[in-house]
């Protein structure tokens, strides 16, 4: 079997307000040694069971990755062992406030070939607002903390905000954000050094990404952003919209009405001027969200947009395993929960691992895959309808749509076929910008047909 590998490290320096992945922030008895000890058992036992023969693209993303500096070599040298390890693409994140030459030099030393270097945004009022700083105490909680806000800032005291959240921070005696400015760390000049350093390592497939729609943001922002990114050039930008997530401390602050965020009208024309200036420069964009140079397209995600087959390993990844010949799949999610992770599941791998040495398998016997086959795994089964929508959500992602070749193996007709009426009301019209609408069109156009199922 054929199949990517997607390695998630939950550790963060501070937590940013509008995120929703799932991250501890350091300090953490778990981290380092423990949790890579139980990664690496982990990979090695999704490998043997779904006898992986080859690994085509590895992802280490989170989280951030960087914050392992120069012990990520030790997860390196244990990946490069295992013998369907020889990837084309290998990438890894990386965040500007963790950002350091021993990691870099250990990344490229390791075999990585792409390096995905979160910026977001230059705007420091923006990034205060959120968290996006790199500081292990943060500055807003001081104010209330995570979900329990609660400030007396009116919705239109932005400007007013900008300056408390910058003058208050930087006022008080011994806070760690003035700490952190005097360092420079997730302020412009870090940010820029980091650029510079990532650069230098990773020339020709540094990879950046964008946020637009934060607080304090505007049109000139985000150009001045896009414009400093291209600097440095990059073959890969990722230009992300802004979505607050329910639960997510950015949601709170907004319902409190202690931060706002633009209009979706005015972040959408910000999000164009920035998409305008990227294919000015040369990009192209080739998936809702993300642009690259000519030939510099990220394999690793175009396998996710055509649903071809990765595992995920560590606490919160997941990953789908595809069956070609009846066009369905299984989906394997591990629990947000790095405890559980590093005591359950190595407990689990490392049994399996020696029972399977002990009969001399290499690979257990698919076909369940049920949770109690998979640890703490909870495994959804795709079927058909459930995986061929998956197809056209993840297809439709980009700009060429899904794959035609995959799409008529798996279903036996072609996306033409499949959906003949959404496509020819949205003839002309750009799906990548409307996905939602387009989706909701084609969703139902193949409910109400059975083609799918006869065949
Ligand atoms: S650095 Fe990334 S993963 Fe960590 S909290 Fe911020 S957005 Fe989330």
């Amino acid at each position: 079997m054929i199949a990517s590998l997607y390695i998630h490290i939950p550790f963060c320096m501070s937590l940013c307000d509008y995120c929703d992945f799932y991250s501890e922030k350091l300090p953490s008895s778990l981290f380092p040694s423990p949790f890579l000890n139980a990664l690496i058992t982990d990979i090695k036992y999704q490998i043997d069971y779904f006898g992986i023969k080859e690994i085509p693209t590895v992802y280490i993303g989170g989280g951030t990755p960087s914050v392992l500096g120069e012990e990520i070599s030790v997860l390196f040298k244990e990946l490069k062992a295992i013998p369907s390890f020889s990837p084309v693409e290998f990438t890894v994140e990386a965040n500007p406030e963790s950002l350091s030459e021993g990691f870099l030099r250990a990344c490229v030393a390791g075999g990585v070939n792409r390096l995905s270097l979160g910026v977001q945004t230059f705007c420091e009022d923006s990034r205060l607002a959120v968290n996006r700083w790199g500081v292990e105490k943060n500055f807003t909680r001081r104010h209330g903390g995570r979900g329990g806000h609660g400030g007396s800032w009116g919705i239109d005291q932005r400007r007013f905000l900008a300056v408390t959240f910058t003058e208050r921070a930087l006022a008080s005696e011994g806070s760690p954000l003035k700490a952190q400015r005097r360092r420079g760390r997730g302020g412009r000049g870090e940010l820029l050094e980091s650029l510079s350093l990532a650069s230098r390592y990773f020339p020709d497939s540094l990879s950046v990404d964008l946020i637009v729609g934060l607080p304090f943001q505007d049109l000139g922002g985000v150009l001045d952003d896009v414009k400093r990114v291209l600097e440095f050039k990059p073959a890969f930008v990722s230009l992300y919209s802004l979505t607050v997530e329910d639960g997510t401390p950015l949601y709170e602050k907004l319902k409190n009405k202690i931060v706002t965020i633009p209009e979706p009208e005015v972040s959408d024309s910000m999000w164009l001027v920035g998409r305008d200036a990227l294919l000015k420069a040369g990009f192209e964009h080739y998936e809702v969200s993300n642009f690259a140079l000519p030939g510099k397209r990220c394999l690793h995600n175009l396998r996710y947009w055509r649903m071809e087959s990765w595992i995920g390993a560590g606490p919160a990844a997941s990953g789908t395993v595809v069956c070609e010949e009846s066009g369905t799949a299984k989906r394997f999610t591990y629990p947000a929960d790095v405890e559980k992770y590093v005591g359950e599941q190595l407990a689990i791998n490392n049994e399996q691992l020696a029972m399977n040495r002990e009969k001399g398998e290499g690979r257990r016997e698919e076909g369940g895959g049920g949770r109690e086959q998979f640890g703490i795994c909870d495994c959804e089964v795709l079927d058909r309808m459930a995986f061929l929508k998956e197809c056209l959500l993840m297809g439709f992602r980009c700009v060429e749509g899904p794959d035609p070749v995959l799409f008529k193996r798996r279903f036996g007709v072609s996306v033409e076929e499949c959906i003949p009426r959404t496509l020819s009301r949205w003839e002309g019209k750009d799906k990548m910008l409307f996905l939602n609408g387009f989706l909701a069109e084609a969703f139902e156009e193949v409910e109400t047909m059975d083609k799918v199922f006869k065949i």
